[in-house]
């Protein structure tokens, strides 16, 4: 059995990359941190498509509560390993710097940044033991150019771009790449409120892109056929920015 653990599998594009590699035949590893009827929705769908998986709750940012949540999988499963891991919990806190509050500022980055750390430490020595692994990590256009009323979480994706480049650098002898995926505008819970008639209008594909099309890339950078490519940040934006 080939297990992907997908943190923030609960909904929105994560929720899209448990289906995608289920498809692939991987056994999914669901994480979310608090919604948990949406949890069991994306384990549903991820049967309907074939495969089996399993809901493990955790706090990302919370390093003791992730690592006792890692320990008690892989005590239940000694034989296995996580190859594929998907970085994929955030949340935004949008705001002008200068009125950001101070929780807003650490949330942001401690869930994308600590999360990153927190998840991936303790995954890669199986990954390296065993001489193959994938980690995909979900940053945002944000992370590349910089987006007004996002300090926080721009800093927080362009610091997950860094690393993944320079983690990419350690791991990729034992055949384990790292890259980042960059999305501009996609249709989930995160972007509601926004106003998508008005802001579709400076994409250039004039529209809004879907879980399912992030799913399908982070397919691809999982696949055999993508183990050349590491320490990339592939945009996945409608022509927004590149
Ligand atoms: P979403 O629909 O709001 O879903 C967020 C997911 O993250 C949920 O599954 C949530 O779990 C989980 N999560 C939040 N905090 C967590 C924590 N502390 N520990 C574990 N899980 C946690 O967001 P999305 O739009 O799918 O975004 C997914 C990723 O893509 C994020 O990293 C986001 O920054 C990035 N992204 C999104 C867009 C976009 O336009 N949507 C664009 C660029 C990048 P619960 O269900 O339990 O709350």
């Amino acid at each position: 059995m080939k297990y992907a653990l997908v943190t923030g599998g609960s909904r929105g594009i994560g929720r899209a990359v448990c289906v995608k590699l289920a498809q692939m035949g991987y056994h999914i590893i669901i994480n979310y941190v608090s919604n948990a009827t949406e949890a069991q929705k994306t384990l549903e769908l991820v049967r309907q498509a074939g495969q089996d998986g399993e809901i493990l709750m955790f706090d990302v940012s919370n390093r003791q509560q992730t690592s006792k949540a890692i320990e008690s999988w892989e005590n239940a499963h000694p034989e296995e390993y996580i190859e594929v891991l998907v970085n994929n919990a955030g949340i935004r806190r949008d705001n002008l710097l200068i009125f950001m509050p101070e929780n807003d500022w650490h949330r942001v980055l401690s869930i994308s940044l600590d999360g990153f750390y927190n998840v991936t430490q303790p995954l890669l020595q199986s990954m390296l033991a065993r001489k193959f692994g994938r980690v995909i990590n979900m940053a945002s256009v944000s992370g590349v150019k910089g987006m007004p009323g996002q300090t926080n979480y721009s800093a927080a994706k362009g610091a997950i771009i860094a690393a993944t480049k320079a983690l990419a650098q350690e791991v990729a002898r034992k055949n384990v790449t790292v890259n980042a995926v960059a999305p501009g505008f996609i249709r989930t819970d995160m972007v509601e409120g926004l106003d998508e008639d008005t802001l579709k209008k400076t994409i250039p594909a004039n529209r809004f892109g879907t879980p399912e099309e992030v799913a399908e890339l982070v397919g691809f950078l999982v696949s055999p056929n993508a183990g050349y490519i590491t320490g990339n940040v592939i945009s996945i934006n409608g022509g927004l920015y590149t």
